[in-house]
């Protein structure tokens, strides 16, 4: 009796060690097998998503130079009635590059139609929206992609833009002469004082001032230093950078000023020195500080603004 019930456990645990052992086989075999499927379908998933993410990455990057070639066209005298339009299509002759590009190197079959390029909420970006189609074998990627672009460092096309041409403005680290330009315009538009704006200047490239508020700038240097940097400024009455770029000092998106600084000595009335009164709104104003030939020639609502009052 004892040894038969000691027979039948040791016949027991065996038989199930071995389904145990067997079930654990079958188990590793199959997860094993599971693994390596998994690894030859993600693998050509993964070589899809980065064909994919590639050509988006690198959008924003053709997105900028096609907003700088019409910058460019600007600054070789080119008028720009449709900068949108403009832009688009630069945009999208780099995109025809791209995707021929892309189907000799992956074999990838890319379609690609610039949407729109619009003036965002952020004066310092333009928004992109494009549509893109990209195929490979069984895999398919269908989207309307939007980006952002920044407009920063690029240069401020409405100078050239609105007095036609580079005709009497000259350009010189990263600054703006206007020489007899801006005064000869003042005066062609029947202003008072053209004379207050011979040879002008304001800053060439647009950076966007840090000094926010922007009441600061009547903290001690602060003016100073913006000044000597060329800070671009936010305001609802200056234009954005699409419209600068046909040549309107005013628009109804939300766009940038930025202070044309006079260098002279005298103290009677003029235009208010920000760029999209001088271009637009043509109201008066005078110096800040009158002894200062290089005072800024500010009305009371933007001395409000800057905390000059
Ligand atoms: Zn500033
Ligand atoms: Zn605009």
């Amino acid at each position: 009796m004892k040894l038969d019930s000691k027979g039948n456990i040791i016949a027991g645990s065996l038989a199930i060690l071995i389904i145990s052992l067997l079930i654990v086989f079958i188990f590793v075999f199959t997860s094993m097998n599971y693994i390596e499927n998994e690894n030859i379908k993600s693998n050509g998933n993964n070589y899809f998503k980065f064909i994919v993410d590639d050509y988006t990455n690198n959008l924003e990057v053709l997105q900028r130079e096609a907003i700088e070639e019409a910058q460019d066209k600007v600054f070789e005298s080119f008028r720009l009635i449709d900068s949108e339009d403009q832009i688009k299509k630069n945009l999208d002759k780099r995109l025809d590059e791209k995707n021929e590009e892309y189907a000799q190197k992956y074999g990838v079959n890319i379609t690609s139609e610039t949407l729109s390029v619009e003036s965002g909420p952020s004066p310092w970006k333009v928004l992109f929206k494009v549509r893109l189609s990209i195929e490979k074998d069984n895999n398919r990627f269908n989207k309307v992609i939007e980006k952002n672009t920044s407009i920063e460092g690029l240069k401020d096309p409405l100078p050239p833009a609105i007095l036609t041409g580079g005709s009497g403005i000259s350009y010189y680290k990263d600054k703006i002469y206007y020489l007899h330009s801006l005064s000869r315009y003042i005066w062609m538009h029947g202003l008072e004082s053209p004379e207050s704006y011979l040879f002008a200047t304001a800053p060439l490239t647009i950076k966007k001032c840090p000094y926010d508020p922007y009441t600061h700038h009547g903290d001690p240097d602060v003016l100073e230093d913006c000044l000597d940097k060329g800070y671009f400024h936010e305001s609802a009455d200056g234009s954005c950078y699409l419209c600068r770029l046909e040549g309107k000092g005013k628009c109804e998106h939300y766009g940038m000023e930025v202070f044309i600084q006079t260098h002279t000595p005298l103290t009677n009335e003029t235009l208010s020195c920000s760029d999209h009164v001088v271009y637009h709104d043509h109201y008066n104003a005078k110096k800040i500080n009158e002894t200062d030939f290089d005072s800024l020639i500010l009305d009371d609502s933007h001395r409000m603004k800057y905390g000059l009052m």
